[in-house]
């Protein structure tokens, strides 16, 4: 739309380059700033504003609704309490075994290797997550190795938000060869939305560090709309798939931005176009500050059984809940399960 710099930019730069003022944002979109309603900087303030500007460059000029930046604008319902809308809603404090490991299911668990992210998301879970005090240090490892070993069970890593694709290559390949050199892990997971917001994250170097890993890579991306998948960002997803690497993509539901059948319908076929398959579709986790985004049950049923109504199986993701001690995340197949 604006124009198409970020496809020459590259990824270290357009992530040092983030906007982060919502003025300026709404500004390069031709929007008011009265759409900042009295209470949207100060909710910017307690969750900063972040976006790369390859992601703003997929927004429409002057569409105060576009699906894309509600996704990431700062909105004053943010600072409304609510019973339900908690700071930690999948009790992901409790189950910090050391700094950097969350164990919470039987075979896998989280490694979060940064509290960094290249986008903030408004209805992120982790949006009030300690990070600072939950980082790995260099001379963890050795902990973290010994945990695993503890645990006979587990056989798979994965590398979760912050996004562990703002980590440089370097750092990356630092903790993958200290995973692959435990026998027992045979999988490495890795949840970024990076590819999404900036394309470039997929370099050459970073294709072949999955490539030539022994672990079974599998990348799980975060796009919730079709529009956040132009071309470029299509052909770097069908890169990575085409280096053996398995791509899955995630989606939150969100009133405003995907509450509808046919734009979920049109988000899976966009995927599959990139050879990325739908994986999960989450009900929103009650964070504090992400209530506008929440949808009653009864819509989100009608939702799900047109999307189930109107593609193939293959196609569908598995509509899914987090709760919170819960060993699996819970599928939910209709109004009366959940
Ligand atoms: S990229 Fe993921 S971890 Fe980061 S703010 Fe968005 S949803 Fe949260």
């Amino acid at each position: 739309m604006i124009n198409y710099l970020y496809q020459e930019q590259n990824w270290q730069s357009q992530l040092s380059d983030l906007i982060t003022d919502p003025l300026e944002l709404l500004e390069t979109l031709q929007l008011s700033p009265d759409q900042l309603l009295s209470g949207a900087i100060l909710a910017s303030e307690q969750f900063k504003l972040r976006v790369p500007r390859a992601f703003v460059e997929k927004m429409i000029i002057g569409d105060a609704l576009d699906p894309l930046l509600l996704q990431v604008l700062p909105h004053h319902l943010e600072l409304n309490d609510h019973p339900e809308f908690i700071t930690d809603p999948l009790g992901e404090e409790q189950a910090n075994q050391q700094p950097g490991v969350l164990h919470k299911y039987k075979s896998r668990f989280l490694l979060t290797l940064t509290g960094a992210c290249a986008v903030h998301c408004r209805y992120c879970f982790r949006r009030h997550f300690p990070y600072q005090e939950n980082l790995p240090k260099n001379e963890d490892w050795i902990n973290i190795r010994n945990y695993i070993e503890s645990q006979p069970e587990v056989n798979e890593v994965i590398l979760s938000g912050g996004d562990p694709l703002t980590l440089s290559n370097r750092k990356l390949k630092l903790w993958l060869e200290r995973l692959e050199s435990v026998p027992q892990i045979k999988f490495l997971r890795i949840h970024s939305r990076v590819p999404i917001v900036i394309p470039n994250r997929v370099d050459e170097e970073l294709v072949s560090l999955l490539k030539n890993s022994r672990l079974r890579i599998i990348l799980v991306v975060h796009s919730n709309h079709a529009a956040e998948l132009d071309d470029f960002t299509c052909a770097k997803l069908a890169t990575l798939v085409q280096n053996q690497i398995t791509v899955l993509n995630q989606s939150v539901l969100l009133n405003g931005v995907n509450n509808s059948a046919q734009v979920l319908v049109d988000l899976s076929y966009r995927l599959f176009e990139a050879s990325v398959m739908p994986y999960y579709l989450h009900v929103l986790d009650k964070v504090k500050g992400a209530q506008h985004f929440d949808l009653a049950s009864n819509e989100i049923d009608e939702i799900y059984k047109e999307v189930l109504a109107s593609l193939p199986g293959y196609l569908v993701p598995k509509l899914v809940r987090e709760i919170a001690g819960e060993k699996n995340k819970t599928p939910l197949f209709g109004v009366s399960t959940f």
